[in-house]
């Protein structure tokens, strides 16, 4: 198990927060290059932050109401560079010509964001902390400010439910209608014995809701060992909380910092 998150904060440039501020605002449309390099970083930070392995994939929708996403071709996150994002529609098809394939499962992205035009950005996970909570009857509730949106309900998405027995991996059109439909218009959906789908209004929200929601499910099962009653955050804390216009700004910023001073 790693440790929680690092408490910590820098001074973000007026650069950088120009760009977080075009990352978050749907009417600004940031441009095709700076959306591919929130790809790069948001795989990257993933990575760091243990939220995925060898595994996962985060995308971005490419302009609000857009039928078109950007994803990398089939590599691990931390691996990722710009020249391996690739554009797919919501078919999750790439346009004709182009020779890289992504993901197996990126049915998952362009179902999801079909269905959810609110959705500007979808992370896919394996992390272990929230499989309990998958294969459990055990629901996933907010323990902490950071992760006050798990009140707003992270159903499980069961895959036999129509799908019978399968691989576990949702690598058809009809699997990830499925998984849609399981998410509703909730902040994450967990997969039955795999993984999580986390989504957000801006790539900056979907990363952080992931880094978020699995210390929740650590930070759950821990306070759930100590055998007391718990007291979680209740429907008007968590209405409140989501009312904050940019709450993990300044974590994105730091996670950034970090990530760019590792590849040096
Ligand atoms: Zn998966």
């Amino acid at each position: 198990m790693h440790a929680l998150p690092r408490r910590g904060f820098l001074f973000a440039g007026a650069a950088a927060l120009a760009t977080r501020i075009a990352a978050q605002t749907p009417r600004e449309s940031p441009s095709r290059d700076a959306l591919i390099d929130d790809v790069v970083t948001a795989n990257h930070i993933l990575a760091a932050q243990e939220i995925v392995d060898a595994f996962g994939h985060v995308s971005v929708r490419t302009a609000p109401g857009a039928g078109r996403y950007l994803i990398s071709r089939s590599v691990a996150p931390a691996q990722v560079t710009a020249a391996d994002v690739m554009e797919l529609d919501l078919d999750s098809k790439p346009a004709a010509g182009e020779k890289r394939t992504s993901y197996r499962e990126r049915f998952i992205h362009g179902e999801i964001y079909r269905v959810r035009p609110d959705v500007m950005s979808i992370v896919h996970c394996h992390a272990p902390a929230l499989i309990p909570f998958g294969i459990t009857r055990i629901p996933l509730r907010p323990v902490y400010h950071n992760s006050s949106f798990v009140g707003e309900g992270v159903p499980v998405f069961e895959i036999r439910e129509g799908g019978g027995d399968t691989n576990m991996l949702v690598e058809t059109a009809e699997l990830g209608r499925a998984l849609a439909k399981a998410l509703g218009n909730k902040p994450a959906v967990l997969m039955r014995g795999h993984g999580a789908v986390i989504v957000g209004k801006s790539i900056i929200e979907s990363v952080a809701r992931s880094v978020y929601l699995e210390v929740n499910a650590r930070v759950q099962a821990q306070a759930m060992a100590m055998g007391q009653r718990i007291s979680y955050l209740d429907e008007g804390e968590v209405k409140k909380r989501a009312e904050d216009p940019d709450p993990y700004g300044r974590a994105w910023d730091l996670w950034k910092r970090q990530v760019m001073q590792g590849a040096r």
